[in-house]
């Protein structure tokens, strides 16, 4: 009787380990990877970004060996302050490369993460005009094939939507575009990026994910820094969304310290993301032009933070748990 019992426990405890979810994982450019090892992660970040436009760009405005030159030195740099996990949020036709990201995480060891998607702000200049014709179903089929087939043959597969929209209300394309996102999240659990800026478009595409019964938590509100009354942010953040502060320079320190402590003390720091948005190795500029470091939030923002009382599980919650769970791959709905 005792050793039935035992045996009942026995399987009982093997079936509640096994029944337990494993944690969701990101998409790296080389494969999946569990939310667990991401490490410290910068959300959004750029290695080249090609201006010149949707007609024009293409692989051949830069050779992949020059540009490694370039950027290696300042890869290596965030490695060795511990940072892990980079989003490279440029997204197709605006120089795009998961081929260059690969062959940088083969030399660093970080994890790169690339995206699908269009950038429709600039009334469309990095969208080809063929694509401007395609409804968003049409859009939504092209990404959600690079989600399960990988981008352009080469086994690289894409972590997130990235959008973008412009202005204070939305226009059919930037709308188009939105729409797109949503399909393709529904179908494949990417998370949305949207590079927004202020509260009013980034409503107005909550409400588009609604419309598609998709849950604010599959949103990243890019650029929320340009937003002035944070009281909209923490709305958005209780909704569930994520406010993105990416665009960190060393002399925007206290503003960025006022808003993370302003979100903490309403409860909502799970959902802060800090990111530089720097980089950008410039195509036709000689050497790739100016070219940013991402050092400054573990230069100055986190010793700024841990001065006026941010404990290290704060800063783990910031630099760590939060982009795991704004980049982790399932899907968002609401409740039917
Ligand atoms: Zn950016």
């Amino acid at each position: 009787m005792i050793r039935a019992s035992y045996y009942i426990l026995i399987v009982l405890f093997i079936s509640l380990i096994s029944c337990r979810p494993e944690p969701p994982d990101i998409m790296t450019v080389k494969g999946t990877e569990s939310i667990k090892k991401m490490g410290k992660t910068l959300p959004h970040e750029h290695i080249l970004v090609d201006f010149i436009g949707a007609d024009s760009t293409g692989y051949h405005r830069w050779n992949r060996a020059e540009v490694v030159k370039k950027v290696l030195p300042y890869l290596i740099e965030i490695r060795d302050m511990g940072f892990h996990t980079f989003m490279e949020c440029t997204p197709a036709y605006l120089g795009r490369d998961p081929e260059l990201l690969k062959i940088l995480s083969d030399s660093t060891g970080i994890n790169f993460v690339t995206n699908t998607g269009l950038y429709s702000a600039y009334d469309g200049k990095f969208i080809p005009k063929e694509l401007k014709q395609k409804t968003a179903k049409e859009l939504a089929d092209i990404w959600i094939d690079e989600a399960q087939n990988g981008i352009e043959g080469t086994g690289i597969y894409p972590g997130f939507i990235k959008i973008s929209v412009e202005g204070s209300s939305l226009n059919a394309l930037n709308r188009k575009v939105v729409e797109a996102a949503c399909i393709t999240h529904r179908e494949t659990g990417l998370p949305i990026m949207s590079h927004t800026g202020p509260a009013e478009p980034a409503f107005e595409q909550l409400e588009i994910l609604k419309e598609y019964g998709i849950s604010p938590k599959a949103f990243i509100w890019t650029h929320a820094n340009g937003e002035k009354d944070w009281n909209k942010l923490l709305l958005a953040a209780r909704q569930g969304a994520f406010i993105a502060f990416d665009q960190y320079t060393s002399n925007e320190t206290q503003k960025f310290v006022d808003f993370i402590f302003f979100m903490k003390k309403h409860g909502q720091l799970p959902q802060v993301l800090v990111s530089h948005d720097a980089g950008w190795y410039s195509p036709g500029e000689p050497d790739g032009g100016k070219f940013i470091s991402y050092t400054g939030i573990q230069d100055y923002l986190i010793p700024a933070l841990e001065a006026e009382g941010f404990a290290q599980f704060d800063v783990h919650q910031l630099l760590i748990r939060n982009p795991g769970r704004a980049f982790a791959i399932y899907k968002r709905l609401e409740k039917e």
